[in-house]
């Protein structure tokens, strides 16, 4: 009888522990947001329980969140829109305790970095953070607001900020490039919205109720760096199966939304081939009333409904999934990273797809398009260098268009040419492999392509990065 209990005990401490492996979206050691969300007009009302497992150091004591609807109020200095808003937005902190009791806190001078001060923590000590705020959604088509009957929720909660070199991450709100970083986390959220509105989110929906008026969905993301949603009452919806993935596309101003889901479906399955599993159940992708392209959330991408290319745009946000989604970088300081292989990576799509002259085509696009940008900056200043890894706030949309999306795909073109298909791909399998889930740097690029390549590629990185490179000299 001991001995059958013993088993029994074995076996449970084995599955708890394959439950807890560190490399699956599920991993007991990340950080969890409790959500609970109100619509209420253009108000949401959220409750929120963080739960944190101090994995940085020992005695820790603070806690930082970023609080990005402040970038959206009026006269702040580092502003998340170009002009003026008919309503500003914001984010009011209403009651903050730390397990179970009151606490205070700290707001930056922009009200956007928000300082818990914590009593020291241990390592691998659990704590729980709770806060109600109200959000109020500015009049914006941007990654936060109200517009068109478009609800655009990205970067709406208090997230933790990342934790880099001992000190925590405040780099605020710039309106080029995507100001961001953050851990892998599990969230469990409650929306609670008119019972007519649709909701696409980050996360597996697991259940959906209707009660007075109200639809209640509860949704579950494990495994992911961010949790956004787009809410609209005129969506309608469409799925695909791919592998033990749902495709969803969320539409209303698309005249062939199935092959609008059909490209998104077939991206998912082509990207999963050549770079590794999407290891997620869901993947939606919703039309909105956006100022750019579209944007990348894990899960969830956002696609401008007037974009005049949908299909490009998804392949874009799809390959994202990727590269900034379950491989992060510091796209503050090397956006390149993740907008360069994204970049390549949707022209690349079609190469996979057998369509290569389309795929040549773009890779020219591309050059001309960064060369016409080099020849233009070097009349007007002839020492200009075009270097990959400066920080967001030193670049105009411009430069960074030119650099992080047509010179950063050059480089990663280059890298193609040199090293052949097998082990070019073999290099980003390896860049996918070992960093998916953490936050990668560009010197975790050079080892994998070396790896791949079997000799040193970090000397041609380099030389693209710090602009050296003499494929575009003049
Ligand atoms: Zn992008």
């Amino acid at each position: 009888m001991k001995r059958i209990l013993l088993v029994i005990l074995v076996l449970i401490l084995a599955l708890t522990c394959f439950a807890c492996k560190k490399d699956g979206p599920k991993d007991c050691n990340y950080n969890e947001y409790i959500m609970d969300i109100n619509l209420q007009d253009d108000n949401l009302l959220c409750k929120q329980n963080f739960i944190f497992v101090n994995t940085l150091k020992e005695d820790l004591e603070e806690l930082k969140f970023h609080l990005y609807p402040n970038a959206f109020r009026e006269d702040v200095a580092n502003k998340a829109y170009k002009s003026n808003l008919s309503q500003y937005g914001g984010l009011e902190i209403t009651a903050s305790k730390l397990n179970g009791k009151d606490i205070n806190y700290t707001l930056s001078q922009d009200k956007d970095i928000m300082s818990v001060k914590i009593p020291k923590a241990k390592l691998n000590e659990k704590l729980e953070l709770y806060l109600e705020y109200t959000v109020k959604l500015p009049a914006c088509n941007l990654r936060l607001g109200k517009h068109n009957d478009m609800i655009n929720c990205g970067n709406f909660y208090p997230s933790l900020a990342y934790y880099d070199n001992d000190k925590w991450r405040e780099d605020g709100y710039t309106t080029v490039g995507d100001p961001f970083m953050s851990a892998t986390a599990n969230y469990k959220v409650t929306i609670n919205a008119p019972a007519d509105m649709v909701i696409a989110c980050t996360g597996d929906i697991v259940n959906t109720a209707i009660e007075n008026d109200r639809k209640i969905v509860s949704v579950n993301a494990e495994g992911v760096r961010d949790f956004a949603m787009v809410m609209s009452k005129k969506f309608q919806v469409m799925t695909k199966m791919v592998n033990n993935t749902t495709v969803y596309y969320y539409y209303f101003n698309d005249s062939d939304p199935a092959s609008s889901l059909s490209v998104a479906a077939n991206a998912l399955k082509v990207f999963s081939d050549c770079f590794g599993k999407y290891p997620y159940k869901s993947y939606r992708v919703a039309e909105t009333s956006f100022a750019y392209g579209g944007m990348e959330y894990p899960m969830l991408v956002y696609i401008n409904s007037n974009a005049s290319d949908k299909a490009d745009v998804i392949i874009h946000e799809t390959a994202h999934q990727w590269w900034s989604v379950l491989v992060g970088n510091d796209s503050i300081n090397e956006g390149y990273i993740d907008e360069g292989l994204a970049t390549f990576s949707a022209s690349y799509y079609y190469l996979l797809c057998g369509d290569e002259n389309r795929f040549n085509q773009d890779m020219k696009k591309r050059s001309d398009s960064f060369k016409n940008f080099i020849n233009s900056k070097k009349a007007a200043q002839p020492d200009y260098c075009p270097k990959m890894n400066k920080a967001l706030k030193d670049y105009d949309q411009n430069e960074y268009s030119a650099i992080c999306y047509d010179m950063s795909c050059a480089m990663f073109k280059n890298m193609y040419d040199m090293m052949g298909k097998k082990k070019f791909e073999k290099g980003l399998r390896l860049f996918f492999e070992d960093n998916k889930y953490k936050i990668a740097t560009g010197s975790d690029l050079h080892v994998a392509f070396t790896k791949a390549a079997g000799k040193d590629m970090g000397k041609l990185f380099n030389s693209w990065t710090l602009g050296t490179v003499q494929t575009f000299a003049a």
